[in-house]
């Protein structure tokens, strides 16, 4: 686990990126073509002023654009002042008073919050299988990469059995 302190000279350690649907508001009806009915995912709220009271926060979805000012909307109408980004070339957002930020850009963050993320922690050799796994491709023996540089402990491939959710070193 990466731990990212606020600094002062990293302006990408002053976000938090959070997804909104799915993480944010739930989906009981599925996506309804776009319309955003459903309510807070249970401690959602709660849990995004403790985070905008100690960083700038920002919305990221891959909603395309003009569902962003209805997202907007949806934060204001639980208490939140949101706005909608408008900056082709924005790269960070350092937060503007209690402001949140809806955007479709990937901004430097301290930390994403997102339903469909896998944390990389630096080896390929368990992030792979384990998005194989998430994408629903582990129905045959899937064969990894050999390591560049092998490990204390490592072989340099594993595979993937059918059923199996673990890979089985080689
Ligand atoms: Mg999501």
């Amino acid at each position: 686990m990466t731990v990212i302190p606020l600094n002062p000279a990293s302006p990408a350690s002053h976000a938090v990126g959070i997804d909104f649907d799915l993480t944010l508001v739930e989906h009981r009806n599925g996506w309804q073509d776009g319309r955003i009915y459903g309510n807070p995912i249970p401690g959602a709220l709660d849990a995004l002023r403790e985070l905008m009271r100690r960083r700038a926060v920002f919305c990221v979805t891959a909603r395309h654009r003009r569902y962003h000012p209805d997202v907007a909307a949806w934060f204001v109408s639980h208490g939140f002042d949101a706005i909608v980004d408008d900056d082709p070339d924005r790269a960070y957002w350092l937060g503007d008073g209690d402001r949140l930020l809806v955007t479709n850009k990937k901004l430097g963050a301290a930390l994403y919050i997102d339903d469909r993320a896998l944390t990389f922690d630096g080896d390929w050799n368990a992030a792979l299988p384990e998005a194989l796994r998430r994408i629903g491709e582990c129905h045959g023996p899937v064969v990894g990469p050999a390591d560049p540089v092998p490990a204390a402990g490592r072989l340099g491939l594993w595979r993937i059995d059918p059923g199996q959710h673990a890979p089985t070193r080689l």
